[in-house]
């Protein structure tokens, strides 16, 4: 059986390299991992980015972050030393925002997750309540009877799930009210990465809350993060992306690859991450079942292939 393994990029002659540039004029990459780690830009690879422009290739910042918006990364990518245009910032809160301005919405949005989807909201003039601590004071009754019934359902005509610190079995339960009791509700989530800081730690992501939420609504959310191919179709639509002429690059396999497979582009995983080379390991331990999974190329950091080069 032909398993498929990763190329180590640090392991090609020049030539190979020359021909695996040209495979390419489109990059799409992942921000946090890959650009940088806590808003500090990750050694060399901002002068990788400005290399890959360099060669003529259209780059693109593609990311699950819902707690910031997309001025608001494009203002990291600037602060880290990258030159990017706000419009080539691919961010959920905007994905959503863009959504519901599609459809004319005019309701109110109930969001679970951080002041950002409600920044984001605003910007394109849609209103919304919710980010911010809340739990359930007094009895379970009386609670339904002053915050659940007292907004009528039909005034919220979307739901939104984001990461969120704060979240309690009183977002839950209001959340599960207006999803249900309002057929026409929408209900989307920024992303569904289920762990973040793993193994150093495991904070619960943003699909470890949705999961508790769909398992009361019975619902499935709309996802506007990776590795959801829809975030990018507008752009393969118009033609600016051209699949098989484009790379993903990313630190997840179970994320930023699975987006890059789904979407028929070539990937290349760095080694980056907090979590990439053990995650790496762990899904090359079973490559039949995880053939969507592992990446094409390897390189340790996006900064090596200035010297590759
Ligand atoms: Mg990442």
């Amino acid at each position: 059986m032909n398993q498929k393994k990763p190329t180590n990029l640090s392991e090609l002659t020049k030539a190979e390299i020359a021909k695996w540039l040209n495979s390419f004029d489109t990059v799409l990459t992942d921000c946090d991992g890959v650009l940088w780690h806590e808003g500090v830009a990750i050694d060399g690879v901002p002068e990788a980015i400005t290399l890959l422009k360099s060669l003529g290739k259209e780059v693109y910042f593609v990311t699950n972050n819902g707690i910031k918006t997309g001025r608001e990364i494009w203002k990291r990518a600037t602060s880290c030393g990258y030159e990017i245009d706000e419009s080539r910032i691919i961010a959920p809160i905007q994905a959503i925002a863009e959504y519901l301005q599609a459809r004319n919405f005019t309701k109110k949005v109930y969001i679970i997750g951080a002041e950002a989807i409600r920044n984001g909201l605003a910007a394109a003039g849609i209103e919304s309540f919710g980010p911010g601590p809340e739990v359930l004071q007094g009895k379970l009754n009386d609670f339904i009877a002053q915050q659940v019934a007292t907004q009528a359902a039909d005034d919220v005509g979307a739901v939104v799930v984001g990461f969120d610190e704060h979240f309690t079995f009183a977002k839950m339960l209001k959340a599960s009210n207006y999803i249900c009791s309002n057929p026409d509700c929408l209900f989307m989530t920024t992303n569904l990465d289920t762990v973040h800081r793993y193994p150093e730690y495991r904070i619960p992501g943003t699909g470890a809350l949705l999961a508790a939420l769909e398992t009361c609504v019975e619902r499935k959310a709309l996802q506007f993060g990776k590795p959801n191919p829809e975030i990018c179709q507008e752009l393969i639509k118009s033609g600016k992306v051209v699949p098989a002429r484009t790379l993903m690059i990313g630190d997840v396999c179970k994320v930023d690859v699975l987006f890059g497979y789904n979407c028929g582009f070539q990937t290349l995983l760095v080694g980056t991450g907090h979590n990439s080379i053990y995650e790496l390991n762990e899904v090359l331990q079973n490559p039949i079942e995880n053939p969507a999974f592992i990446p094409d190329y390897f390189v340790p950091s996006l900064g090596d292939i200035t010297k590759l080069i």
